[in-house]
């Protein structure tokens, strides 16, 4: 499935314009619509096939994705650097594979219940933010810019101006075109009206007739303190708003956590090491460590036991909930090379005390 190449689905030239490419889609995706094909599976699978096609080489940002480097195209929907530190997954993308479809014909095609249902439902946006250790830990705010698909403004997603379509004077508003050629009656789409059976009288100048805009939002995506790794922020009506009468979908952020070189986590509470010298783990003393809050300044009691677990209350993850964890920092023993004649005299005369 990764490897599918869609110009040559849709039947055109990797060096084609988009608007040879639109032209492709409309083409075929009239000839292969359910609709017109009742029961023929085969049909249906084509018309899945170029809808996926059009989906990518017909957006101008996601085609040039793909003629980069197809590989990033997992299920042909995915695709990833939509902008800094996201990785966007269109999985849902348009609801169904009548979106394109219904966002070059208007809707004003064929329409059965489950297409009028579908229409009405503006589909979530998943995107996927990476995080790093520290930022998942103690939350953050990542303002970012993201791009949705909007219902132009001017004409509410019509593509008119004022509304106004017209039957097709060609066919007759059927959108298809009836031929005599010698003995044979050839029905084919009708091309004044590219089967839409309506002519748009006056287009819309806001979004050339095609009803939808791109529409880039600045959303602040508040990380609240303590999330995992593949956790789900959902931020309400900030998905895709190409249906202006319904609720826009919701914008889905799944999170990506990265690991620290210093600490571990389980669950709120933060594991670390840090070694210490003979002396301080004897005698007692200051003990200076990294924390996901700073580094800051402990007392250790004397006679500390290496590997053990200095506990250090209240210094783990600070949940909005008012939990909040530990961190533990296992003490290593920091065994002192290259001793002087001095310091080895002092340490066999303390070895000896010991033993006596
Ligand atoms: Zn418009
Ligand atoms: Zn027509």
């Amino acid at each position: 499935m990764n490897n599918k190449d869609y110009y040559k689905v849709l039947g055109v030239d990797r060096g084609a314009s988009d608007a040879q490419i639109k032209k492709a889609y409309k083409k075929l995706a009239l000839q292969y619509h359910p609709d017109r094909n009742v029961g023929d599976q085969q049909a249906e699978k084509v018309f899945k096939e170029i809808s996926e096609a059009y989906s990518i080489v017909g957006d101008p940002q996601k085609r040039q994705e793909y003629d980069n480097g197809p590989q990033t195209y997992v299920g042909g929907h995915g695709f990833s650097g939509f902008t800094t530190g996201f990785t966007v997954n269109m999985n849902s993308g348009f609801d169904s594979i009548f979106s394109h479809f219904d966002e070059i014909f208007g809707g004003a095609f064929g329409g059965n219940a489950n297409r009028q249902t579908r229409r009405s439902v503006n589909p979530d946006i998943d995107v996927e933010l990476n995080l790093t250790f520290e930022e998942a830990a103690l939350g953050c705010t990542k303002a970012s810019m993201l791009q949705r698909h909007i219902a132009c403004e001017t004409c509410k997603g019509s593509g008119t101006r004022g509304g106004a379509t017209s039957n097709c004077a060609n066919c007759g508003g059927t959108g298809m075109y009836v031929q005599q050629q010698g003995y044979l009656r050839i029905k084919s789409v009708c091309s004044t009206c590219e089967g839409s059976g309506k002519i748009i009288v006056d287009a819309c100048l806001n979004c050339s007739g095609d009803g939808i805009k791109v529409e880039t939002q600045t959303v602040d995506i508040k990380v609240p303190a303590g999330i995992n790794h593949g956790d789900c922020l959902r931020v309400a009506n900030k998905g895709e708003h190409v249906y202006s009468d319904a609720p826009a979908g919701h914008l889905n952020i799944h999170l990506r956590v990265g690991h620290s070189s210093i600490f571990k986590r389980k669950e709120n509470d933060i594991y670390s090491t840090e070694y210490v010298d003979i002396a301080t783990l004897m005698l007692g003393g200051e003990l200076k460590a990294q924390t996901i809050h700073g580094i800051k300044n402990f007392k250790i009691k004397p006679g500390f036991q290496p590997n053990s677990e200095f506990r250090v209350a209240e210094e783990g993850i600070h949940n909005a909930d008012g939990t909040k964890g530990n961190h533990y920092i296992v003490l290593k023993l920091q065994v002192p090379v290259d001793l002087n004649a001095e310091q080895e005299e002092a340490f066999k005369k303390f070895a000896d005390l010991l033993k006596s």
